[in-house]
């Protein structure tokens, strides 16, 4: 049944007391509020520790014991 919702956007804590049913950015007040959420989801997944590489390839084959014989 469309109607109206209350939509309490986490983001800015914006109450919408008649949100239409199918509003797009729900959870959120507005899509900018979605894409604050998503950066901020984003920043958790990607934190980089450090700058070293996990495997950072030896192209110099000095060491290679790993070929066939
Ligand atoms: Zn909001």
């Amino acid at each position: 049944m469309l109607g109206c919702v209350r939509i309490a956007c986490p983001i800015c804590k914006t109450v919408l007391e008649n949100a239409p049913d199918n509003h797009e950015p729900r959870p959120f007040c507005s899509a900018r509020c979605k894409l604050v959420d998503l950066g901020n989801w984003l920043n958790e997944s990607y934190r980089i520790p450090t700058n070293e590489r996990p495997d950072a390839p030896n192209d110099d084959g000095a060491d290679d014991d790993f070929g066939p014989s």
